[in-house]
């Protein structure tokens, strides 16, 4: 259809809808000057007013005839397109197919949705320069990529299943398989192998990562292995860089991103691999503005584009393991480590027996300190782990009981010694660690629990020769100082490395002997119904850090609890398989994810009373249609932290048996919330559900 003007023909104007990046459903309809028509391409953006403001909006859709405009619309109070970007297409199609579909599932406006795959900085809007520059590229397939190692029998079977995956001629079911492969087994070989393939046929690959500030070890190696240059795509990288990726992505010049969930969105042209390493960590869900769970989105964009999605992960999800048992994705097995030490043995220590170090802040027994101890004298490598960083859990008054809480959150403060300070961890409120209890001036407060800065201040008193180093989220603030930190670590420099969650994602240390874990039990009281589920995912990868090279690992593992489920399967008195069996049993009785639909409706308010008298006014319109659309509902309750940064937030769950009943039903929901002028949020497969 060729729609600029004709000049043979009385012009009689033209209209643009465009999706604007605000949190409000729908589209937003402009008027278009003739001589703008033939500058509007699909996929492109325009500057427009909006409010007393003007802002940036994406085409989605071509101009219309101004006859076209809906009957109900003034043409008088239609406002003008300013400007249209010389960008032209900045979304392929796959992409605005991709934000549709999301914008669809996820009851979430389109604009919104192509904000978070387009931000300001990639189209060049918060850049004073305005072109894109074009990347120092190596030698672009001049040397042929060669693999490092030669792939071992295990690897080659689990590339030849993929691949016959991959080549399938195209169907109405997406092409998906789970790569499950132990940990340190080799899975990174098999994605560049498939890689290597993808490339050689003039496709382009995408590899998501859960954690973006670890991956530059594995950019090397991609790099590398593969003799192209690899994209780094994640919020971190500078707007300008981020503008030149951009471009070149979209021009072809680049054909291979590593990145972060919002890497799914990335403007790649004729995509034919996407994988999602570590498939079942919860980074990939978002958790603001557009509430999206990346690995699922990959599925669905590799399937528009006739693409591949490979899942990696040596503790898969039992979303992804039910559809494998469903025969809806293809599995491929890594069962054994390719380093000679083998497979870590792993040791309960139980704390209610053990005799255990005094006057320190974390519950260390006596045991642990020794086999440290050992390890460092032998010439080995440590790492510990302890699922809070700060020094100490909270501050209780000994005299009263009153313990610190943050002002604006339901939830006590943190005690960080060094920096004498009260943090929350939620909001990142602050105050000076008080003298006194603030309610009855007693001076006998206590710090009580420990966090990884505990640690550190106690090992040097404890243990000869450690050269400890800490990693957690108040050391690490920038991804230089990341790097440096695991470089000291794996030079050797340092001996010793304690920290968070942080630890747990794919490193490889060769050096590192012993894995310590303080405290499992912090790990089971996860308010989710995938808690156990995570737990056990949590404690299998920290244990895969040890005996990755030559030497064989340990694991000790500290507990109160040595009857926990998950406990007994790490230590292979219960099965793995049993364990997860009960786990889906549970979730199939309760219709819980990978089974049933579910969606939270928070409200949030400045008051308890509003935030729950809104949750319970949309319940009770929706209980009498819940038994026609298969829904049911839970609450309303309060969000389990119930004030957060100083609003308060109320619950409502709606779970379905398919996702039909479930969109109407948050569809309604949504209706009545604007009309109450109510602010909520809608989260479709939320986690965090208790
Ligand atoms: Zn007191
Ligand atoms: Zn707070």
């Amino acid at each position: 259809m060729n729609l600029s003007a004709d000049p043979a023909l009385p012009s009689e104007g033209y209209i643009l809808s465009v999706a604007v990046p605000r949190p409000i459903d729908g589209l937003f309809t402009y008027k278009l000057a003739d001589e703008m028509v033939a500058q509007v391409q699909v996929g492109g953006w325009v500057k427009v007013p909006f409010g007393r403001t003007t802002t940036h909006a994406f085409v989605v859709e071509l101009p219309k005839r101004l006859s076209e405009l809906k009957s109900d619309v003034p043409v008088a109070s239609l406002k003008s397109v300013l400007e249209v970007s010389d960008q032209g297409a900045v979304f392929p199609e796959d992409v605005l197919a991709l934000a549709r579909w999301a914008s669809e599932y996820y009851s979430a406006p389109l604009g919104e949705v192509l904000h978070c795959a387009a931000p300001p900085a990639a189209l060049g809007l918060k850049n004073a320069r305005k072109e894109a520059r074009s990347l120092k590229q190596k030698e672009l397939e001049t040397r042929s990529a060669t693999p490092v190692h030669p792939l071992n029998a295990a690897q080659l079977l689990a590339v030849e299943t993929l691949e016959a995956v991959r080549v399938a001629p195209p169907s109405a079911q997406p092409k998906v398989g789970l790569l499950h492969g132990v940990t340190g087994s080799g899975k990174t070989e098999v994605y560049m192998e498939l890689a290597r393939r993808t490339l050689s046929e003039g496709k382009s690959v995408v590899l998501l990562v859960p954690e973006i500030a670890l991956t530059s070890q594995l950019h090397r190696r991609l790099e590398d292995g593969l003799g192209v240059t690899v994209g780094l795509w994640h919020s971190a990288v500078a707007d300008g860089r981020r503008r030149d990726l951009s471009a070149a992505l979209r021009s072809g010049e680049l054909r291979v991103i590593v990145g972060a969930r919002s890497a799914v969105f990335a403007p790649l042209r004729n995509l034919g691999l996407i994988v999602v390493d570590e498939e079942h960590d919860p980074t990939y869900k978002q958790e603001d503005r557009v509430r999206y769970q990346a690995r699922d989105l990959a599925i669905v964009r590799a399937k528009i584009c006739g693409a591949l999605t490979v899942l990696g992960s040596a503790t898969p999800s039992l979303e992804t393991r039910e559809r494998v048992r469903e025969g809806r994705y293809a599995l491929a097995r890594l069962e054994h480590r390719i380093a000679v030490g083998g497979m870590p043995t792993i040791e309960l220590v139980d704390l209610c027996i053990e005799e255990r170090v005094e006057k320190v802040q974390a519950p260390l027994a006596r045991k642990t300190v020794e086999v440290i101890q050992k390890t460092l004298d032998d010439g080995g490598q440590v790492m510990v782990f302890l699922n809070r960083r700060g020094y100490a859990a909270f501050l209780i008054c000994q005299d009263c009981g009153e313990t610190e809480e943050c002002p604006n959150c339901s939830i006590s403060l943190t005690v960080h010694k060094k920096d004498r300070q009260l943090r929350c961890h939620v909001c990142g409120h602050q105050s000076v660690i008080p003298d006194v209890c603030q309610k009855c001036q007693s001076d006998q407060l206590e710090a009580v629990g420990a966090g990884t800065e505990s640690l550190e201040e106690d090992f040097p008193k404890l243990l000869t020769g450690a050269r400890t180093l800490r990693l957690d989220r108040d050391q690490v603030t920038s991804t230089t100082r990341l790097e440096k930190i695991l470089n000291q670590f794996s030079s050797g420099e340092a001996n010793l490395l304690l920290g968070t969650q942080m630890l747990v994602k794919g490193h490889d240390f060769p050096g590192v002997t012993l894995v310590v874990v303080v405290l499992a039990d912090a790990l089971f009281r996860w308010p989710d119904f995938r808690g156990p589920e995570r737990a056990l995912q949590i404690l299998q990868q920290v244990s895969g850090r040890a005996g990755r090279g030559e030497k064989p690992g340990r694991v000790l593992i500290q507990t109160y609890d040595v009857d926990h489920p998950v406990i007994q399967v790490l230590m292979g008195t219960l099965g793995e398989d049993t364990f997860l069996e009960s786990e889906r049993e549970l979730r199939k009785m309760l219709n819980y994810s990978p089974f049933g639909r579910m969606a939270r409706i928070r409200f949030e308010s400045e008051t308890s009373n509003d935030a729950k008298s809104n949750a319970a006014a949309v319940a009770q319109a929706l209980s009498p249609v819940s038994e026609d659309w298969k829904i049911d509902l839970l609450g309303p309750s309060e969000a389990f932290l119930e004030r957060a940064k100083g609003i308060y937030r109320w619950d409502l769950l709606i779970k379905a048996t398919d996702i039909r009943g479930l969109q109407r039903a948050i569809f309604l929901a949504k209706d009545l919330c604007q009309r109450k002028k109510a602010h909520f949020i809608v989260d479709v497969d939320p986690y965090g559900v208790g």
